[in-house]
């Protein structure tokens, strides 16, 4: 029997829940039903959410090169403490107060190129579900009220601990938490249903006057749309714990069946050894870094060049030299597209092309190791430059070294250079500065600040003078 040298590993992912590699197929061998949390809009994301959410982009790209289709779902949390809190503040609905978060979020996703899910929904927008899914567990046994508010008794939950496998068994029962944000390794009873306080937003249903828990909006909106076992379950390893336990407790206690049969988490973003957080102060939204004049696909690269298990520390250096690193890359391209080489094909070089292909997709079958994937790559294309001075990389060499790159390219997307001005065509800026200029007549001048600040965002200068407006790109 012959072994072919590359035959293909099969993919494997680590898996939180097993805490193992495991191969991975979707449970109906065709299409991967994937569940992310998504943002919590109330502010910027800053760029360690960002890297979270590049690791889900990696991971649809992989699994759709590897023949997949995908059925992914992300919410956009819309109601919670700190939107709740901030709203009031500014005399805002929540809607008014979340909007512009999410356009931002959905702007800076796109930038990043990011794909986006086949699906994203709001919390807002699923409260009934909600509802319903609290009534499912109070029928079962798995809650209480207190105070107006109903909590989950996560002592009749057996196995509650087993995702991120810590013991709680000593733990005293009946403690509870009602604030969004709690102490690792602290598992009290979580609140599902919290009842109105002074002034609140609240949803007037059979549970009393109030709004739902944090995390029974994901429970209820990845079972509405991908049923009761997920393929993948991910998010930010801090969500790990009490989040994604909390997740599996009502998820599993309402079907009886297994929440999510794989569960992936990415590792931090760190600024000097700490979580970049906003609580820390210590971030960078993806605007502060496109302001300092980065590109996008250079924090792209920088945030998936590491592997998503493995901490990223985030600094200024680094990213220079993630800029650097694209250069060398896109430099490359240009010499294939540009550079005259003698006719024939080098077998040596076929062969060597071939090879590094193969160990590309394995580098990315071993758990998306996009650091040994990038290794292979840059290898190739030294190996290759070297060939090319010396005269031995031939014509017929082209074709494979191109197939190369855009195998690399399909997952990294970093080669093709975003449009500068941010796009925006120059029939789009007219329509815009006349829309400003009528709301300036109607004296709308929040709406023609809104657009002037649009426009800059996008690298038009508006200059009034008395012959109209002028504006060039800066
Ligand atoms: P949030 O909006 O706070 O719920 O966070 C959105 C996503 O970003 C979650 O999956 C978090 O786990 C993740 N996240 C938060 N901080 C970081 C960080 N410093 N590095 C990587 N991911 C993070
Ligand atoms: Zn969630």
């Amino acid at each position: 029997m012959v072994f072919s040298p590359h035959k293909p590993m099969a993919l494997r992912f680590y898996n939180t829940l097993s805490q193992q590699l495991e191969d991975f197929t979707p449970s109906d061998g065709k299409t991967v039903r994937m569940y992310t949390c998504g943002p919590t809009v109330y502010n910027f994301v800053h760029i360690g959410n960002l890297r979270t959410f590049s690791f889900q982009d990696i991971l649809r790209r992989w699994l759709r090169h590897r023949g997949f289709q995908l059925m992914h779902v992300m919410n956009i949390t819309d109601v919670e403490d700190k939107i709740i809190r901030n709203a009031m503040q500014q005399g805002k609905t929540l809607q008014e107060y979340t909007a512009p978060y999410e356009a931002a979020f959905l702007e800076d996703t796109d930038a990043l190129r990011l794909e986006r899910p086949e699906k994203m929904v709001r919390a807002t927008e699923h409260i009934q579900e909600m509802v319903e899914a609290i009534q499912g567990l109070e029928k079962r046994g798995f809650t209480y009220v207190s105070e107006g508010s109903t909590y989950y008794r996560i002592s009749h939950f057996k196995e509650y601990g087993k995702l991120s496998h810590i013991d709680f068994s000593g733990q005293k029962s009946g403690a509870r938490v009602d604030v969004d944000e709690y102490d690792k390794d602290d598992a009290r009873d979580f609140v599902l249903w919290k009842a109105r306080k002074d002034g609140e937003p609240a949803w007037e249903t059979p549970l009393g006057a109030g709004r739902p828990g944090w995390h029974i909006e994901c429970s209820v909106m990845a079972m509405k749309y991908l049923g009761d076992t997920l393929d993948i379950h991910t998010g930010g390893i801090d969500l790990c714990f009490p989040h994604h336990e909390n997740e599996i407790a009502q998820s599993e206690a309402l079907s009886g069946k297994p929440f999510a049969r794989f569960w992936m988490h990415a590792e931090h973003l760190m600024v000097e050894s700490q979580k970049m957080a906003k609580s820390l102060g210590n971030f960078y939204t993806l605007r502060d870094l496109l302001a300092k004049g980065f590109l996008p696909e250079a924090i792209r690269y920088l945030l998936v060049s590491v592997p998503y298990r493995k901490k990223l520390n985030f600094t200024f250096d680094g990213l220079k030299a993630a800029a650097t690193s694209l250069e060398r890359l896109r430099n490359y391209k240009l010499r294939l597209e540009t550079d005259r080489f003698s006719p024939g094909l080098n077998a040596e070089i076929a062969e060597v092309t071939t090879r590094a292909s193969a160990a590309f997709c394995e580098a990315m079958d071993d758990d998306l190791n996009t650091a040994e994937a990038l290794g292979i790559v840059y290898e190739y294309v030294r190996e290759t430059n070297t060939a090319m001075d010396a005269g031995q990389f031939l014509e017929g060499n082209i074709p494979g070294a191109q197939q190369l790159l855009a195998l690399f390219d399909s997952v990294f997307d970093v080669m093709r250079p975003t449009a500068k001005g941010n796009s925006i065509s120059d029939a789009d800026v007219e329509t815009l500065i006349a829309e400003r200029t009528a709301a300036k007549k109607n004296r709308n001048f929040t709406r023609s600040d809104e657009i002037r600040d649009v426009l800059s965002e996008r690298g038009i200068v508006l200059e009034d003078t008395k012959d109209g407006v002028r504006w060039k790109r800066k």
